[in-house]
């Protein structure tokens, strides 16, 4: 069975439809890039498949929780998938050991010393364990994206959502995150990831989602479709891009 089933999803925001039928599958372990122009409604899907947002028709299910059917089921798909955003949006007045311990001692109850012990292994996960007291702002753009990830990671969730992260940072700090997603990868993460860093998606995806106009467009192994886009939007896409 997939780990994450999108079923015919449509999202309208007033008349505006910006899902338009979404379906995907993707397996435990499964790392995919999600690529397209602006406003074609890759966020969106994300949201959706985080319970960030509701959905007009169709189903969504990850590793067994589903949205749409109350609060409770809500809460536990959320506990499922982690997401992180090209803002890191650290506390800024917490420690990085802090920002990495707080969700699970708040979300699950998870006890002091536990949560401590999650915090140091995920630091240690994305190279940034001699940074537990340190505060956000003594840290690179890159180091606090990092310190997102691990975050996330403390959470312990099924699969990894990822929303341009590395949009927002100076060139020369993009690769240190790119690095710590592909690790994530090998270690055998499920990640979906929107991302315009079209080589890392050529390297580590195993499928690559071209969306368009709220529809999937083309789906497929990176080779197939960089090197043979079969539809003029994807061709004219990665023109673009190139
Ligand atoms: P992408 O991430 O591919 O750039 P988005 O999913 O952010 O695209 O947006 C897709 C469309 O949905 C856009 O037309 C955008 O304006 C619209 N949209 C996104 N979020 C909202 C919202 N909260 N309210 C109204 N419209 C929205
Ligand atoms: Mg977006």
């Amino acid at each position: 069975m997939p780990l994450i089933t999108i079923d015919d999803v449509k999202k309208r925001f007033g008349s505006n439809e910006v899902l338009k039928g979404i379906r995907l599958s993707v397996e435990k372990g499964e790392v995919i890039a999600i690529i397209g122009k602006s406003g074609s409604g890759k966020s969106t899907l994300l949201r959706c498949i985080n319970g960030l947002e509701t959905i007009d028709e169709g189903a969504i299910n990850v590793a067994g929780a589903y949205l749409g059917q109350g609060e409770a089921e809500l809460r536990r798909l959320r506990l499922k998938v982690g997401m992180i955003f090209q803002q890191f949006n650290l506390f800024p007045h917490l420690s990085v050991g802090r920002n990495v311990m707080i969700s699970p001692m708040v979300v699950k109850g998870t006890s002091e010393a536990a949560a401590r012990k999650l915090a140091v292994q995920n630091l240690e996960r994305v190279g940034l364990s001699e940074k537990f007291d340190s505060f956000p702002e003594q840290l690179s753009g890159g180091q606090q994206q990092r310190v997102a990830i691990a975050r996330a990671l403390s959470m312990e969730p099924n699969a990894l959502l990822c929303d341009e992260i590395t949009s927002a940072l100076d060139p020369e700090l993009v690769n240190e995150v790119l690095n710590v997603v592909r690790k994530l990868a090998d270690e055998g993460m499920t990640l979906l990831m929107v991302t315009h860093e079209m080589r890392f998606a050529r390297e580590v995806c195993d499928r690559v989602v071209f969306m368009h106009q709220g529809k999937v467009h083309e789906i497929g192994p990176p080779e197939e479709l960089f090197v043979n886009p079969r539809t003029p939007e994807l061709r004219q896409f990665i023109g673009m891009t190139n």
